[in-house]
């Protein structure tokens, strides 16, 4: 069960402590707030209990809960007050060396029973902790922005962690009620190495000419069902801040691949387009609003209606094409092979729509390729060869949007957009789970809460099939023979054995 630490000391006063101080407040811990200077500290304060005021008015807490949560909150300005505390919750500034210079300097202070958790999002908590003569008590607690509305917190053991620290921590974190997730010091934990998957895929997907950023974000959101795409998340976030973690990530895992960016990100932090906060990054800004830029209409549908055959070979998916005959009616062409002008259609998966046509045996001049991993009832994604003639696609992409579809044409590649991300999501989650950095049921949970995917990686991948990833996977690898598609072994035994990608394998012990 959840023990409530009864004193903690928080040190670092800034957007994260304040909201480290309101969470314990309000969960009736006593929290000493330390800030290297003494505004911020009153300023920390002040704004966690401006925080748990607005609660009480808009009645999501009592008044005198309110009134008890606020005192709780004490500024300690100076360093020796922190004595007292059980748990001390570093978020000071993101720097290995004031980070150990600051624990070396709290080790006499402590209690030997105390702990020390550092909230850092990029470095090594082993790192941090040989600052420590006791690097024992010396753990990770990794808090998400804003802390009182992101409900997970993972909880990281470095080398020399004891087991107890981590109990304790999981204890704290579960008395006011968020989520903890308990990884190994790795890497960008489990939330910021999962979060690689989103954006460098959409970066590859530009970088190779297949559709443009607000079109990767659009089918993310429109076909993948994702709050957000890509480019419109790393906007949001910045680019400055968003950047360096991309290429931290990406060296701390010995140029890895699977984190590979492009070089466009670069550019647009030399150009000083962070994203929203400066006006421009990947989209333009307004008065802080986005300007999305308009999407291609579909073209007109001509008078004599074209004609759309339906593959029936083994590379298209036959249950999506089934489902989207029903809606193609009077242009539906069922004949047994596609009539001399009709539109062939393919659905393939980890394809693109050369191989599709030359594996269909399809004329590649009037073969268009429709994704269908998310089904036929969200957007719609059209894909052709460089051999495509443009009155074909246009008459496939009129006919789709005439029958109630809503349709984003893109260049060749293999796996549209929508598979290619996808997978390379999921993947990434497999193998967090075959390096044992946490439990799958923690990797799917804290991507879900911590990245606001609609879905756990793992459990999204389940839903999806195993087996259709891993196709995915290995028609891109096989396809561009570039090494950042290898499957994971965790996404691999699992899709050749029929299991989900949540099970654990019989522990060694
Ligand atoms: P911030 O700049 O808002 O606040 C940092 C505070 O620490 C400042 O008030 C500063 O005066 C104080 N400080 C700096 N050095 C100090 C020292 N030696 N002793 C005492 N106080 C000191 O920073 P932040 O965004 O709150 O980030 C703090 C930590 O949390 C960093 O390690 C960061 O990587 C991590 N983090 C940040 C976010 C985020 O979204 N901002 C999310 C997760 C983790």
């Amino acid at each position: 069960m959840a023990r409530a630490e009864s004193v903690v000391g928080v040190v670092g006063a800034g957007t994260m402590g304040r909201g480290i101080a309101q969470v314990l407040a309000e969960a009736g811990v006593q929290v000493l707030l330390h800030d290297a200077s003494e505004a911020a500290a009153h300023a920390g304060r002040g704004f966690a209990c401006d925080m748990i005021e607005r609660a009480v008015q808009k009645g999501r807490m009592d008044a005198s809960a309110g009134k008890a949560a606020k005192a709780r909150i004490v500024p300690a300005l100076s360093l020796d007050r922190l004595g007292q505390a059980e748990i001390i919750i570093e978020a000071i500034v993101e720097d290995l060396s004031a980070k150990r210079e600051l624990i070396a300097r709290l080790d006499p202070i402590l209690d030997p029973a105390a702990i020390i958790a550092s909230n850092t999002s990029s470095l090594s908590i082993t790192a941090i902790a040989a600052g420590s003569a006791h690097p024992e008590r010396v753990a990770g607690l990794h808090f998400f922005n804003p802390v009182p509305l992101m409900k997970v917190v993972e909880v990281i053991r470095g080398v020399e962690t004891a087991e107890q620290v981590i109990e304790r921590l999981i204890g704290l974190v579960e008395s006011f009620g968020h989520f903890p997730v308990v990884t190994d010091d790795s890497p960008g934990f489990v939330v910021n190495h999962a979060g690689r998957g989103l954006y460098t895929e959409g970066l590859r997907v530009v970088q190779e000419g297949v559709t443009d950023p607000a079109t990767v974000d659009l089918l993310m959101r429109e076909a993948a069902g994702f709050r957000m795409g890509p480019f419109e998340l790393l906007d949001l976030t910045g680019l400055d801040v968003s950047y360096t973690v991309m290429r931290k990530i990406y060296d701390q895992f010995w140029q890895e691949p699977r984190f590979r960016p492009t070089p466009l990100p670069e550019r647009q932090v030399q150009a000083g387009h962070f994203g929203r906060k400066t006006g421009r990054g990947f989209y333009r800004y307004r008065d802080g609003a986005m300007e999305r830029p308009a999407e291609i209409a579909p073209p007109a549908l001509a008078g004599s209606a074209a004609r759309i055959w339906l593959d029936r070979s083994t590379i298209s998916d036959q249950a999506f094409l089934s489902a989207l005959a029903a809606r193609l009616a009077d242009w539906h062409d069922d004949g047994m092979a596609p009539a001399e002008e009709s539109i062939c259609l393919v659905a393939p998966i980890g394809l693109d729509a050369t191989q599709a046509a030359l594996s269909a045996g399809t004329d590649p001049a009037r073969t268009v390729a429709v994704d269908p991993l998310f089904g036929p009832d969200r957007r719609l994604t059209l894909m052709t060869s460089p051999a495509m003639q443009r009155a074909f696609r246009d008459a496939a992409w009129a006919v789709l949007s005439a029958s109630g579809a809503k349709v984003s044409v893109v260049r060749d590649s293999p796996g549209f957009v929508v598979q290619r991300v996808v997978a390379t999501i999921i993947n990434i989650a497999c193998d967090i789970a075959q390096q044992l950095i946490a439990s799958p049921g923690d990797i799917d949970k804290a991507v879900r809460l911590g990245l606001g995917y609609p879905a756990g990686p793992l459990s999204l991948g389940d839903t999806l099939g195993p087996a259709r990833i891993l196709a995915i996977l290995d028609g891109l690898l096989a396809r561009t023979g570039d090494p950042r598609y290898r499957a994971s072994l965790w996404l691999r035994r699992r899709a050749e054995l029929g299991l989900s990608l949540l099970s654990s394998e019989v522990s060694l012990s």
